[in-house]
């Protein structure tokens, strides 16, 4: 989940990182009742990047310009995202702009400082980012570390180390993938400010972080609509290019099933995992999410029923088969209350298939057919 630039300075400055004091407004209007110290600095709130670039932040010196730039910039759309509110500060006369960043690197298997004494909104061009990989545990000698890197000395080397510090605690403490200040800033008056400042959040860790509550719906993520709708009704789905709905029980099964679609020269279209002991409700929400992607004209559903009662599967394909004629139906389903479940499912049309190969075979035949 990406917050807001106004969101992501509000917690940094919730650890004593300086930030400029911001009014948010969502309407133009709003303006003539906001108390501003001129000149001020006017951004849009969009959760993507290159925003300066694409005029999305602007300089005004009195309230008739402040009106006459809220109304563009509000109606403004970066990256075709639209503006949601606007963020009005007062402009900071700087010195010197810097970049710093903490991510998670995949390759590296580890968490990596970034550094530029050459921050702003060239960043990405920049051959002068410097790295430093956190190997075990932080400790404010890896901050310290890349300030010296970032070419800095004395005095500014420890303001630049104690922000990286106060980042890094966000980071963790938040489950951050991404906290980034670009540009940090000297000011001409000595002092160090963030201007700018981006977070993502770790979707998966959205149970465990109070401050988030609620949130996700408000805010961009890496995931479709589909897939935000499962997380709410507490599904694991990840949608993917191919045409074959999956429905399975445990991540295993899921994975062992989506590899042998693939090996019998099918696609499929997700996964979804409903996960242990999912009754009929949780199996008709499956059902239902899966067979929303337009895509999907076969579902494949794997169940080894253990704390999962095949029974309370099979009501669910009774219904959803009668409800939705048109989507084929393959079910592999073994295990707890099986002979119930062949029961439910007499004189449906659905196909049971008990035999996993022969289940895959017969779903990727009849899903590769129109
Ligand atoms: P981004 O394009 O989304 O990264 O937006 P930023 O908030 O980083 O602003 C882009 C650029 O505008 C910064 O790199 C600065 O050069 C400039 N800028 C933003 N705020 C101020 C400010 O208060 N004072 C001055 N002088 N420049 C600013
Ligand atoms: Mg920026």
């Amino acid at each position: 989940m990406k917050l807001f630039e106004y969101e992501a300075k509000t917690i940094m400055g919730s650890v004593g990182i300086n930030v400029p004091k911001g009014q948010i407004i969502k309407v133009a209007e709003e303006v003539f009742s906001l108390k501003l110290n001129y000149p001020v600095v006017i951004k849009c709130q969009v959760q993507t990047g290159g925003r300066g670039k694409a005029g999305g932040v602007k300089f005004a010196n009195n309230i008739d310009e402040v009106y006459e730039i809220a109304k563009k910039l509000l109606s403004l759309e970066i990256n075709e995202i639209k503006t949601s509110s606007i963020l009005i500060e007062p402009k900071t006369d700087i010195e010197k702009e810097l970049y710093v960043a903490i991510t998670l690197d995949r390759n590296r298997k580890c968490t990596i400082l970034l550094g530029s004494s050459e921050g702003g909104v060239e960043i990405e061009s920049s051959s002068e980012i410097k790295v430093v990989p956190i190997i075990g545990n932080y400790s404010p000698y890896h901050g310290r570390k890349l300030a010296k890197l970032m070419g800095l000395e004395q005095n500014k080397l420890s303001m630049v180390a104690e922000i990286i510090n106060k980042l890094y605690y966000l980071y963790e403490t938040h489950d951050l993938e991404l906290a980034e200040i670009n540009p940090l800033v000297f000011t001409k008056d000595g002092k160090i400010l963030a201007l700018d400042g981006k977070m993502t959040v770790n979707d998966d860790s959205l149970d465990r972080q109070p401050l988030f509550d609620g949130w996700i719906v408000s805010h961009l993520t890496d995931i479709s609509e589909r897939e935000l709708k499962a997380k709410l009704a507490g599904l694991n789905l990840v949608e993917l290019k191919g045409k074959i709905g999956i429905i399975c029980n445990g991540a295993g099964l899921t994975m062992a099933t989506m590899d042998l679609v693939k090996n019998y020269g099918g696609e499929p279209a997700n996964f979804l995992d409903v996960g242990g002991g999912a009754d009929e409700g949780r199996v008709k929400r499956a059902l239902k999410l899966v067979a929303d992607n337009p895509s999907v004209k076969l579902i494949l559903v794997n169940i080894l029923g253990g704390i999962t009662a095949c029974d309370e599967v099979a009501k669910a394909l009774k219904v959803f088969a009668s409800e939705n004629p048109d989507k084929k139906l393959v079910v592999r389903l073994l295990g707890n209350n099986q002979a119930q479940a062949t029961e439910i499912m007499k004189g449906t049309g659905i196909k049971s298939i008990d035999d996993l190969n022969s289940a895959v075979k017969e779903a990727v035949s009849l899903g590769s057919k129109n």
